[in-house]
């Protein structure tokens, strides 16, 4: 599961935040360069959060887009695809730029009906191949 990696970055960076109150929704920021799928991506939490502060939270997970830039004609574009084709002229000869972060962005505990903690955070977002 390649989502597993960082998804535990993200449940370690909320947890540490609640402190122990429950919370009921996270907002996170993932590159594209990670391929997420938002649904893969909260089944993976809430596998991972299962019997913790964030037990049954769920995720709302907006995709960072990359910055290419065409070598061929040199047009310079933004796009959620992490391998794009050249928007202006069709070529694959594309360098991609970013688009690897992982940020929790805000967190929404239980008992507040508004989003009460919005401070975006980095998580490190090694993948630990091989390992389980
Ligand atoms: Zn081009």
């Amino acid at each position: 599961m390649h989502e597993m990696s960082y998804c535990e970055g993200v449940l370690e960076a909320v947890e540490r935040r609640a402190a122990g109150r429950p919370v009921a929704r996270v907002g996170v920021r993932i590159g594209a360069i990670h391929r997420v799928v938002a649904d893969a991506f909260e089944q993976s939490f809430q596998l991972a959060a299962a019997g913790g502060p964030a037990d049954g939270a769920t995720t709302d997970v907006v995709v960072i887009p990359v910055h290419g830039h065409c070598m061929d004609c040199r047009a310079d574009f933004e796009t959620p695809d992490p391998s794009p084709a050249c928007p202006a002229c069709g070529s694959l000869d594309v360098a991609v730029e970013g688009g690897d972060e992982v940020v929790l962005e805000w967190v929404q505990y239980v008992d507040t009906a508004t989003v009460a903690d919005r401070q975006a955070e980095p998580v490190p977002a090694h993948t630990h191949d091989g390992g389980t």
